[in-house]
Order: structure tokens, then sequence, then C-alpha cells
């Protein structure tokens, strides 16, 4: 402070511009951390505190005048050009990588341990002359000439120490810039360029000894780098858009989502993830299946081989809950080669779905229980309207169907079918002597000794009240006559079982020939009742036929 007791002080034009400067940099620098919260904030606001203490230490020594007073404030503000490179990496380190831990107060003061050094060692340098050799004087007799330096090896020092930074800052965004695309491959130029532009200032002041104002004309870029930074919050939303958009999406996904490394280390996972396994902390760097919840299942999901997408389904009892597991590879393309960086697992919850689907499983298999009931149903109603109820033979209704069938059969075999009506003798007695019941026995037993009597391509009618309609595909006339002989036989043998005892019914049977004695069903069935009711003129209990016409 000596050095200045002594000295005037000037407010010039680059003083002013300098100080409108520190302005800017502190309300931009307010405003851009009252925005919306964006990674590396904190590294941010210490750049700009070590960007204000640089430019304000130059202010103060442009507007010094005496020398020595102005020697005094270069050496202040090294604090100040030491941090702006520090922080910056920091910060963009941070940006880039959506570091969004602050950083840890012991860091910060890691990081502050050289420019304080720094600082000693400039303040000191009266006494060593390392900083500034003796060569270093105004550059001019006039008062408040600015001094122009001749550097000694500490400042060379401290200058490689800052390019360090400088270089790291530079190589950091251009890998950003290199490895994304689209919007966000200009969104890291632009910040290459605002990186770029200070230390393009710096160099040519070192390397060069190009000057403003007779200054360093680092501080001065700031005016240059606090537009580019307006112009990417103001104009393209930096802060807003970009890696925070993604990191708010991640972070307000209600789906859980999870970073594991080739080694099943999860390495990110967000808050719905850390939710559903029920972590609030150390949880980074935890293996996969050593997670609670769905840790274990998970695990054994990834390695089953990728099927399809609907196969990758997780399921999480009490509370039952599913999810689909999509997985896509992190993977970095180099020229010649694609390293799995890791793995990022979406689990989206398809719980309500994949319940209305079961639901609708089980809705589909009872209708269809349902369907088959209602056919089976069907098809007995079907058989039940073909059948006579008392006796079980078929009715009339399914005569003309199986005619037509044994008759078409027959054409293509060159086979005869024979046609038996058959009518129970007096069997209106029956009913009047022993009632109506007794009838329905008989009826039911003689239904029984013809069915019992047929081959398995024959069929029996019942198509009145005690009349049946034998078909007998394949047999001829003379067949035919035997056959029915026979079961008239048997049945007038036999007595048969009723509830009032046995019975003895008699039947008169008249037989009728296809294609002998007509084409249609019914011209035999014409032919068969005339043959019939021979049979009963002629004294029942037996069986006729009309006489073939010759040929
Ligand atoms: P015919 O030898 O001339 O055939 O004498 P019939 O008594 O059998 O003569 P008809 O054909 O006139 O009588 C048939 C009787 O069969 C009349 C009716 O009471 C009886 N019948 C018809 N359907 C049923 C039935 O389902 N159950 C019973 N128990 N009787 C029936
Ligand atoms: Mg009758
Ligand atoms: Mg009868």
């Amino acid at each position: 402070m000596n050095a200045c007791s002594q000295s005037g002080w000037a407010l010039s034009m680059p003083v002013i511009l300098t100080g409108l400067v520190c302005v800017g940099v502190i309300l931009l620098a307010r405003w851009v951390t009252r925005q919306r919260y964006f990674p590396g904030r904190d590294s941010f606001i210490l750049l700009h505190i070590a960007s204000l203490w640089w430019m304000l230490a130059a202010s103060v020594e442009m507007a010094a005048q005496g020398a020595s007073c102005k020697m005094f404030w270069a050496s202040m503000a090294w604090p100040g050009i030491v941090g702006v490179p520090t922080f910056w990496a920091v910060f963009l380190w941070q940006y880039v990588n959506s570091e969004r831990q602050p950083l840890p107060l012991r860091h910060v003061l890691g990081l502050t341990v050289v420019p304080a050094i720094v600082w000693l060692l400039a303040l000191s340098n009266p006494w060593h002359g390392l900083f500034y050799t003796a060569g270093s004087a105004p550059i001019s007799a006039a008062p408040g000439a600015a001094i122009r330096y001749q550097h000694g090896l500490l400042f060379y020092a401290t200058a490689v120490y800052g390019y360090f930074f400088m270089l790291f800052c530079l190589a950091i965004v251009i890998r950003a810039a290199v490895l994304s695309n689209g919007v966000h491959r200009r969104h890291y130029l632009a910040f290459v360029l605002v990186t770029a532009v200070p230390w393009v200032a710096n160099l040519s002041y070192v390397l060069f000894g190009w000057m403003l104002f007779g200054f360093d004309p680092t501080p001065f870029s700031f005016a240059f780098t606090l537009a580019a930074f307006a112009w990417l919050i103001v104009g393209v939303r930096l802060f807003d858009l970009l890696p925070v958009a993604r990191h708010l999406l991640l972070q307000e996904l209600l789906d859980p989502v999870l970073v594991i490394d080739p080694r099943q280390r999860v390495i990110e996972a967000n808050p719905a993830a850390l939710k559903l396994a029920g972590l609030t902390s150390a949880w980074q760097g935890r293996v996969l299946a050593d997670w609670p919840v769905f840790g274990v299942d998970l695990r054994a999901l990834l390695q089953e081989p990728p099927n399809s997408e609907q196969d990758r389904l997780l399921t999480l009892a009490s509370p039952v809950r599913y999810f689909e597991v999509r997985t896509r590879a992190i993977e970095r393309v180099t020229r010649t080669s694609t390293f799995v960086l890791g793995q990022m697992l979406y689990l989206r919850d398809v719980t309500q779905r994949h319940l209305s689907e079961l639901k609708l499983a089980e809705a589909l298999a009872t209708s269809e229980e349902r369907l088959r009931t209602i056919s089976s149903l069907h098809e007995q109603l079907q058989e039940q309207a073909l059948r006579d109820p008392l006796t079980g033979l078929y009715n009339r209704r399914y005569l003309d169907e199986f005619f037509s069938r044994e008759q078409a059969r027959a054409q293509r075999e060159h086979a005869p079918v024979a046609l038996a009506l058959i009518d129970l003798d007096h069997f209106k007695l029956l009913n009047d002597a022993h009632g109506h019941l007794v009838g329905d026995d008989v009826l039911k037993v003689v239904a029984q000794h013809l069915t019992d009597s047929l081959r398995s391509s024959d069929a029996v009618f019942r198509i009145g009240g005690e009349e049946f309609l034998l078909i007998l595909p394949g047999a001829g006339a003379q067949e035919a006559q035997q056959r029915l002989e026979l079961i008239c036989r048997q049945l007038a043998d036999s007595p048969l079982p009723t509830r009032s005892g046995p019975q003895t019914v008699t039947l008169s049977a008249g037989l009728a020939f296809w294609p002998a004695q007509g084409q249609a069903l019914d011209e035999l069935m014409q032919a068969a009742d005339a043959a019939l009711y021979e049979a009963k003129r002629s004294g029942r209990n037996r069986v006729c036929a009309l006489a073939l016409s010759s040929g």
C-alpha cells in the first residue's frame, strides 16, 4: 500500500470502460445464476469472481499514476488471473459432463492454493524480482504512463500453469463438439470460440507484446466473453435447453432409468429408479445384482438372449408391477473400432397395460369356454331335433338328408337301396287294453329291437305313431325280404317287457326298392305304403313287396 500513498489517480476512458465491463460481469453472473439450475453453476460463479478480481485490479492499475503503485496493483491481479483458467476449466468439465454435484469445499480450496501462492510471489516481487524483472518501467515519462513489464521466471511458470488449464478447457469442449452432433455440436463449437478468445488475447500479449490501452488485453476480452455468453444464454437458451433439458428429462421421467458399466455396476440412476429400489444414498457403483427389489431379476433378465422386446418383462411381486425392459448400448465409435462403455436400461412401467392384457386374456378364455359350451349345446339341440324323444330313433326331419346321401353313394357304387315301411299290428287295441304308457314301453322295445338288427350302414326312423322306416343301403330285393322277415319273426316270437308284464306284438312291413321302384323318396314311400297295405290286408305279421316290373 505504501507504493500507492504517493500516487495520484486519474479516471481515464479505459478505466471507465473496464469498470463498465466489471459491472456487466457482475450483473450477468447474477442473472445467469438466478436462472434455472445448470451443471457447474458453482464454478461458473467462481469463474466470474476471479475475472472480476482481475479486471478490478487492472482498472485500479490503470487509474493509478505512480509506477510502483501500478506494479503493486498488477501483482494484486494474480489470484484473478490464475483463478480464471482454473475455474473456467472446472466449469466446462462439469457442464460438458452434466456434473450436478456441487464442487466440494476442499476441492475449491485445493484449486485456490496455486493462485494464492502466485499472489504472494507477485506481491513479494520487489524483494526477489522473479515476476517482473528490474527492467520493468513506464513506457514514457508522461504521468500515469503504462508500465512495460519485463517478465521473469515466475511469470512464465505461472503462465505455463494457466495454459495447462487453457489447453484442458479447449480439449474438453473440442471433444464434446466432436462427440456430439446437430444443435449440440454448434453449441459446443460456440463454447470453443468463447473459450479461445481470451486466450488468444493473452497469448498475443505474452508472446508478441500486443497491448490494449497499454495493458494486457486479456481482461478486456472478457467483454467479448460477456457478450458471447449473453447471446448464448438469451439467443440459444444455452442453460435451459441442452444438458439441463436432458438431465431434467431423466429426473422427471416417471419410468426408472439406470446406466450400468460393463462390469454391471450402476453408475447412473434417476429418481424413479432409486424410488423403486428404495435407495437414497450409497448406490453409485453398486453392482446391479445387489440392488434391492429388482436387482437380481433384472440382472437375470439381461443375461437372457434378447429374443424380442416382449420377452423382456420384469415382474415384481407385492405390489405386483410389470416393467418392459429396454436396453441400449452406450458406445464410443472410433475410426477403427467400437467400444461398449455401458448400457442404458429403461424400465417402462407397463403394469396397467399388462394387467388389462391379463384380464382380457382371462375374459377371452372365459368366452371361448362359453362358446365351446354353446356350440356343444347347439350340436346337442340339433341332434335332439333330429331324434324322436321317446325311442331315440331318427325322426322324419333327418330322413330326407339321409336318403339323398345314401342315394348319391349308391349311385356312385352302382348298389341298390331297400326301404321297409313297418307298422305295428293292432296297436290301438294294445293301447286300449293296457294304457298308453304300456304302448310307449312297447314302442321303445320295438325301436331297440329294430336298432339291434341293423347293420352299420342301415338306419331306422320313427316316422309316425307306431310306424317305422328302415333304409338298407346295398340290400337287393331278396336280401331285404329275408332280413325283414327275420325281424318280423323275431318280434312275433319274443314277448316284450312292459310295465304291465310281457306283451307280444307283431309288425307288418312293406318293401320298396331303389332304383327299380322309383328315384325319389316320395315315390318309394308310396310303393312301400302300398306293399304295407298289402301286408295288412293279407293278414298282418308279414312282409310284402310289390312285384318288380320286369327288367
Ligand atoms: P293296424 O294293425 O291296422 O295298424 O291297427 P292299429 O290299431 O295299429 O291301427 P292305427 O294305425 O289306426 O292305430 C295306431 C294307434 O297307435 C293309434 C294311437 O292310439 C296309437 N299311437 C300312436 N302314437 C302313439 C304313441 O306315441 N304312444 C302310444 N302309446 N300309442 C300311440
Ligand atoms: Mg299305423
Ligand atoms: Mg298299426
